[in-house]
Order: structure tokens, then C-alpha cells, then sequence
């Protein structure tokens, strides 16, 4: 079945032979590692297991439909001192995507690592690693069935949403015939695909569109035109009234440019730390980019978080970009 058995033989071992799981995903989490949390967790209960979901803040609002999203514990509002021997990490390229949920990891953990970015550093005890894979879903897709378990539809639905979200509603390259295939199988469950779609990828709220407006306003391009970026503050943020889930997909927009190979945003976290986003057309390798600064990611869409005022870290980046031009 698998070209990589031993790796799915060795999670479905983990997950039947322990018990009292926490399972986490990386910090600000997008609609795969929200989708992926919720579907190890459904897993879970299937197999009578105790588990327990957390994440470093809250998750996006629009994922509120999702099968028990409100059974992810939030650490920035409630206080977790427990501490777990049997961790699930999900969508996390390396240990410290886990943010503050790591401090709920007892100090023997056994840490299961199942994620899909090719800068993934194997972390885990265990690592079910899979690059080729559109987004983690995909491979807990794979691994429910591995373990033959009936889906339903409140799983298919998470599944289908980090797909939806991680391929840019299957349009991007990650998009292969296995993607679309396992779409059309969780549409059989009763998924609502164009619902996702509009709720996920067409609306937005006000805040939103504002702050879109003012990024966009500042957008820069390099004098040959490849290269394009936007920055966000605080200010930015405070004058919108936009959330933090609102930066989502801005930084598509200097990406889409013609003629533009590499697309980034810059947002400012604090006096002396930015968050950047990178997306590429292909020929530049991005997550090599955010490897420099600590970062990761995939070929075409990476990001890192960076110590350093805006200033000299978006001449330090576009810097990198520009050697691999
Ligand atoms: P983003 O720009 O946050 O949408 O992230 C783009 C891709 O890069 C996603 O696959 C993220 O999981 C990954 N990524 C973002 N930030 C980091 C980071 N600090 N370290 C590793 N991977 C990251
Ligand atoms: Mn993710
Ligand atoms: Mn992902």
C-alpha cells in the first residue's frame, strides 16, 4: 500500500498500544493544523482512547463548524499544568512550531511527529513524514485508513478543509491526482465543498479587507519587478481592527504580480521581531530562504520568524532572495 509502511505501521502502534494523548499543532495555527489536531482526535476517540487538544492561542474563528473545535484548549486563556508522556504533533516542521504547548510535554515524552513540510527535521520519537503529501491531513487521510476506520462526515469535513486551505482551494502544484481523489471520496461522506470554499477562501470580514487595503498600499517591488513585499504593524492591525487570522493570504497579492518570482510579507511582531511569509512562483525555493533565518516551510510557500527591526530584515531577506535569482 504505503511506500513508507514501517513509518505508518509504527503511528498506528503508538496510537493503539499508549494512552492519555496530547496532540498539538504549530502556533497561529492555519486550516491544516486546526483540521489536523481535530482529525488525530477523532482518531483517537475511535479507538477509546483519553486524549487531550491544545494550541498555543485561539483557533481562526471561520473554523468554529469544525467537529469539536471548541475542545481545543486554548493556553493563552486557560491555564494547563498538566504534563503528557504521549504527544501528537501535527503540521510542525520542527520542535519549536509547537510554541508553548511544548510545555505541557513531560520530560520522558514520546513525541509522534506527523507532518509534511520537506524541512521537517524528524523531531520525533516517532516520525511519519511525508513531503510528497498537499498537507497533513492528507496523511492522517492515509493513516485512518492504514488502520482501517470508517469515516464519517465530521471527519471528512476537517479533512477536506485542510486540503482546501493548504492547496489554495487546489490550485496549487501541491495539487496532485491523490489530492483530488480524496476529495471526491470525503464529498461522498457528505462534505459541503462549496460551502468550505465561500466560508474559507471567498469570504471576508471588514477588518480584513481594510487591512488588505492598507498592506497593499505600501507594496514595494524590486527594480527588476521580481521580487514584491508588504509590511504590517501594529498600527496597521489597531486602525482595522483586524485579527490576526486576517493577515491570511496577503501576501498572495505581491505574489501575483506578473513577472513577480517571489512574493513576501513582513509582519511586525515587536520592536525587535518580524514575522515573514514567503511565497514563490517556482523557481526560487522559499523554505531554503526561511532555513536561513531559521525558518521552513515548502518550495513555494515558507516563513520564519525573525529577530531584528523591519528594516534591516527586510533587506536581509530580499538579500537571499535575490542570490537565488
Ligand atoms: P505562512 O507564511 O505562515 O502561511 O507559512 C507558509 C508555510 O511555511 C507553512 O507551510 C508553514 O507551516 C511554514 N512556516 C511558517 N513559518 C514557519 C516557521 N517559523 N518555521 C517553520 N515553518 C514555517
Ligand atoms: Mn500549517
Ligand atoms: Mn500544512
Amino acid at each position: 500500500m504505503q511506500t513508507n509502511e514501517r513509518e505508518f505501521r509504527q503511528a498506528q502502534q503508538f496510537l493503539t498500544e499508549r494512552d492519555h494523548f496530547l496532540v498539538v499543532s504549530h502556533v497561529q495555527p492555519d486550516g491544516d493544523a486546526v483540521s489536523s489536531t481535530l482529525a488525530v482526535g477523532w482518531l483517537l476517540s475511535c479507538l477509546g482512547k483519553n486524549y487531550v487538544m491544545v494550541n498555543e492561542g485561539p483557533i481562526p474563528k471561520r473554523m468554529e463548524y469544525l467537529w469539536k473545535s471548541d475542545k481545543i484548549v486554548d493556553l493563552s486563556k486557560t491555564l494547563h499544568a498538566e504534563s503528557y508522556k504521549h504527544v501528537i504533533c501535527v503540521d510542525c516542521a520542527d520542535f519549536k512550531r509547537t510554541g508553548k504547548s511544548s510545555l505541557l510535554f513531560s520530560e520522558d515524552a514520546e513525541i509522534l511527529n506527523i507532518d509534511h513540510h520537506p524541512t521537517n527535521d524528524g523531531y520525533g520519537s516517532y516520525n511519519l513524514i511525508v513531503p510528497d503529501a498537499a498537507a497533513t491531513v492528507e496523511i492522517l487521510f492515509d493513516l485512518i485508513r492504514f488502520m482501517n476506520l470508517e469515516m464519517n462526515q465530521n471527519v471528512a469535513t476537517a479533512i477536506y478543509t485542510g486540503l482546501l486551505t493548504d492547496t489554495g482551494g487546489f490550485r496549487y502544484s501541491s495539487t496532485s491526482p491523490k489530492v483530488m481523489a480524496i476529495a471526491s471520496k470525503l464529498l461522498e461522506y457528505g462534505v459541503d465543498g462549496p460551502g468550505l470554499s465561500e466560508l474559507l477562501l471567498e469570504q471576508v470580514t471588514l477588518p480584513q479587507l481594510k487591512l488588505l487595503t492598507r498592506a497593499l498600499n505600501g507594496l514595494q517591488i524590486s527594480e527588476d519587478g521580481k521580487i514584491s513585499w508588504v509590511s504590517v504593524n501594529d498600527d496597521d492591525m489597531k486602525i482595522t481592527g483586524a485579527i490576526h487570522e486576517d493577515l491570511e493570504g496577503i501576501v498572495n497579492y505581491p505574489r501575483n504580480i506578473q513577472g513577480v518570482e517571489v512574493g513576501l510579507l513582513f509582519k511586525v511582531i515587536n520592536e525587535n521581531a518580524v514575522k515573514v511569509s514567503m511565497r514563490s512562483a517556482g523557481k526560487v525555493d522559499v523554505a531554503s530562504v526561511a532555513q536561513t533565518f531559521g525558518g521552513g516551510g515548502h518550495v513555494r510557500a515558507a516563513g520564519a520568524r525573525i529577530e531584528g527591526s523591519l528594516e534591516t530584515i527586510v533587506s536581509s531577506v530580499i538579500e537571499q532572495v535575490k542570490q537565488r535569482l
